[in-house]
């Protein structure tokens, strides 16, 4: 018979705030402080690399945004691709007729606007961003958020399904939505820790916090994790999976 999770208990912001720093510190002890990307990567690069990330992996993804890169000179010359041709220069990373529309309702509005550049969200308040950003079919506020993140370097945790099981495991969460626990987020994360916590967890579950048979006995934050479904085998292996692209694009 399945077993049904308790409800879990409420805690309070500070509660939630004081875990938070908790698991960062744990996750820096073990994966250290991620190495960010010295030079602000251009908004519009990011915003196209994330379309380019959902559902599938980073490695296929930056080879999509690689042979796009290298294949033309300016994002000009990718807008003016027939979306056939552009479905087939991103096929490696899967959903390309989606996401092949999506690079081309930004690349016509960037057109409209006479520059190739979405460098004007830094002028904008940060809700205001998200709101523009996710207005255009095909972008959400996972990939919002990951613009402004790893473009503009704010404060601001995206979350994907690693993060939200991660999250949501440990009992910092309590939404399978990520949407919900990206908001839940938005105005509690500790000020200056936004890039090392996504990117580390982002690893953590990728290589330890699976969906299924978690490697819990080895897991580097085990002691402030409140999972009630640990996976009690000792026979477990880190999968090492440290390629990130969002720090990679150029
Ligand atoms: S202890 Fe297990 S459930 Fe908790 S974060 Fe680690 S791997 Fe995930």
């Amino acid at each position: 018979m399945k077993r049904t999770s308790p409800a879990k208990k409420i805690i309070s912001v500070s509660q939630i705030q004081k875990r938070i720093l908790k698991t960062d510190s744990l996750l820096i002890d073990f994966f250290g402080i991620p190495l960010q990307n010295p030079k602000p990567q251009p908004a519009l690069e990011v915003l196209i690399g994330t379309v380019l990330s959902q559902n599938t992996n980073d490695k296929n993804s930056y080879k999509a945004f690689i042979s796009l890169r290298e294949k033309y000179k300016s994002w000009k010359e990718v807008k003016e691709l027939p979306l056939r041709s552009l479905e087939k220069e991103i096929k490696v990373a899967g959903l390309a007729n989606q996401k092949a529309k999506a690079i081309k309702r930004i690349l016509d509005f960037v057109d409209k606007r006479g520059e190739y550049s979405m460098e004007f969200i830094g002028e904008m308040d940060q809700r205001e961003a998200l709101n523009m950003m996710t207005s255009f079919d095909g972008v959400g506020v996972k990939t919002a958020s990951c613009v402004l993140l790893f473009s503009l370097k704010r404060n601001i945790c995206p979350v994907d399904t690693h993060v939200n099981r991660t999250l949501n495991r440990i009992g910092i969460a309590n939404s399978q939505i990520p949407e919900k626990t990206f908001w839940l987020l938005y105005d509690i994360l500790p000020d200056g820790i936004a890039h090392r916590f996504h990117t580390n967890l982002i690893r953590l579950g990728r290589e330890f916090c699976i969906p299924t048979n978690p490697a819990c006995s080895i897991c580097p934050v085990k002691k402030v994790c409140q999972y009630e479904d640990k996976n009690p085998s000792r026979e477990v292996k880190r999968r090492f999976n440290d390629f990130l692209l969002l720090d990679n694009l150029h």
